[in-house]
């Protein structure tokens, strides 16, 4: 079991957003509202809803000593301007 805790983003509210994460089916996310998302939690003191939705990262993976960076990401212009 594992609990995660988030602050509250609602101006002047000092609340959190608290759920488990252990029950997450990480492959296949409910649809809740229409989006796809793990969990709805509610903050604890404004309530709030917030979503816990799938999420990934690039990451520069160093097979010798298993350190990885992530890395950050860019704008398409960017990349289209290079071309
Ligand atoms: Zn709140």
């Amino acid at each position: 079991m594992a609990i995660e805790a988030h602050k509250c983003n609602v101006e002047g509210c000092t609340g959190h957003v608290v759920f488990e994460n252990a029950d997450f089916d990480l492959k296949k996310p409910d649809t809740i509202k229409g989006i796809y998302a793990y969990d709805n939690p509610t903050c604890n003191v404004c309530k709030k809803e917030f979503f816990v939705v799938p999420h990934y990262v690039v990451i520069d993976f160093n097979s010798e000593n298993y350190e990885s960076e992530i890395l950050e990401s860019a704008c398409m212009s960017e990349v289209k301007r290079r071309a």
